[in-house]
């Protein structure tokens, strides 16, 4: 038993829960009897049923903040083992993997159940039926899961885990400024398999962590030995993705150090992506681990901005010094004009803000005109160049001339 979980005794005719109160603990019964009874909204009370030793009471609150669903009372003296919410997100959070996922999934599914239940004004008791009709299609998608989970762990150590580099292009001088690192998996069966595809799964599962670390020192190395080969010494930096579960890391910050020093990379030629939503979901911890990289050198790019939140106030609160625009504002330019003016006034923020704007998506010409012509500093896209191998990037750097646009 850890210190979180405590316990607690209650009396014969103690309310251990009221239905409707705040709460933000479950029990497990040790040692006695309660009574669960649930009032109708016309007034009537139904008692649902009696639990004894054993039981787990309470659970919602520990899944999430939704109010008690039912009035627990004690019908014999009980003793009750306490687990607190932080309790309970701190062991799943360090489970192991497998039982991460498989938690993570019957978690969703419980809040999609309650959400539908609200939805139709109807708060079910656990167990909801509606959570015993919810589709199988989902639990087959669980099972593809962790199979993905299993097999890029072995993956990543056997070679089918590769990097793939996208130049980033300074539309006003025509150089090349840097790449973006994107990973590939590339099965040995199933043939190549989408980030799209994988990357949400090692981030539910936590591998996301061990794959981040390997792709930062990779890219790192790739990006000297880019430079080596092809002379090209501007100051390239090389972009690279990470997600909220890399920043609950607690060696992040040493770990981006240690890479940097023994990859001879300066703090100023790597830049972090990240989305709104990790800045968003976890604004304390981002803020300071954000700003000792900041403080380093280090570039803070805000990946598909526009995308994912409304205020633009925490711009201000974190170090970023890049935007990028998401694709699909670049792709609607042409035909939208609302898409147009917002990539203008994301350009003039950015200016205003001394920030760099990397359009994202660029796949024609007529948008690296218009993007350049608006004063956009950089642009990513298959009009440039797809990503690449490290062999066909250090081919692609040591050929090019400028852009022509
Ligand atoms: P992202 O970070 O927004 O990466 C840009 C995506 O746009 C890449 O997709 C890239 O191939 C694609 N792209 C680039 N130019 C164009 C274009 O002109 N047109 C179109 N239609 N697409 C273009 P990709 O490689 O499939 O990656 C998808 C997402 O997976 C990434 O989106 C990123 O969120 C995630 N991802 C990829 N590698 C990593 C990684 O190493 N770590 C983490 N955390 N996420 C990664
Ligand atoms: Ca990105
Ligand atoms: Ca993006």
């Amino acid at each position: 038993m850890t210190d979180i979980q405590s316990k607690k005794n209650f009396s014969a005719g103690d309310v251990i829960m009221r239905q409707g109160d705040e709460g933000d603990c479950a029990y497990i019964i040790e040692e006695g009897l309660v009574e669960i009874s649930i009032s109708r909204p016309n007034g009537d009370v139904r008692v649902v049923g009696t639990r004894g030793p054993g039981a787990i009471i309470g659970e919602m609150a520990i899944v999430d903040d939704a109010p008690r669903t039912a009035t627990v009372v004690a019908i014999e003296d009980c003793r009750m083992l306490e687990i607190s919410k932080e309790d309970f997100s701190r062991r799943l959070g360090t489970a192991d993997p497998v039982i991460r996922m498989i938690s993570q999934v019957i978690l969703t599914r419980y809040r999609d159940t309650l959400t539908r239940a609200d939805i139709s004004g109807e708060k079910p008791y656990w167990p909801p039926v509606e959570m015993i009709e919810l589709g199988y299609t989902e639990q087959g998608n669980a099972m593809e899961r962790i199979r993905i989970a299993n097999e890029f762990e072995k993956a990543l150590h056997s070679g089918e885990i590769l990097l793939h580099y996208q130049p980033i292009i300074n539309l006003q001088n025509g150089r090349i400024e840097g790449f973006e690192a994107l990973m590939r998996w590339i099965h040995p069966e199933k043939g190549f398999i989408s980030p799209g595809i994988f990357i949400p799964v090692i981030e539910d599962s936590g591998l996301i962590v061990e794959a981040s670390k390997w792709a930062l020192k990779e890219s790192c190395l790739a990006l000297k030995r880019i430079e080596s080969k092809t002379g090209y010494h501007s100051g390239l930096h090389m972009s690279v993705n990470f997600s909220s579960t890399d920043f609950s890391s607690e060696d992040f910050v040493e770990n981006v150090y240690n890479t940097l020093s023994e990859s001879d990379v300066a703090p100023e030629q790597l830049h972090l992506e990240i989305t709104e939503r990790l800045l968003i979901s976890q604004p304390e911890n981002a803020k300071e681990t954000l700003n000792m990289c900041r403080k380093a050198g280090m570039g803070i790019a805000i990946d598909d901005f526009g995308t994912g939140y409304s205020s633009l106030s925490y711009l201000h609160y974190f170090p970023i010094n890049t935007l990028k625009i998401d694709q699909s504002f670049i792709r609607d330019m042409s035909s939208n004009d609302s898409s147009r003016e917002l990539v203008k006034s994301v350009v003039a923020l950015g200016k205003n803000m001394d920030m760099s704007i990397v359009a994202e998506g660029v796949e024609d010409i007529e948008e690296a005109k218009f993007l350049k012509e608006i004063g956009c500093d950089l642009a990513q896209g298959y009009y440039f160049a797809k990503p690449m191998s490290e062999k066909d990037v250090t081919d692609f750097v040591a050929n090019w001339k400028s852009a022509d646009i």
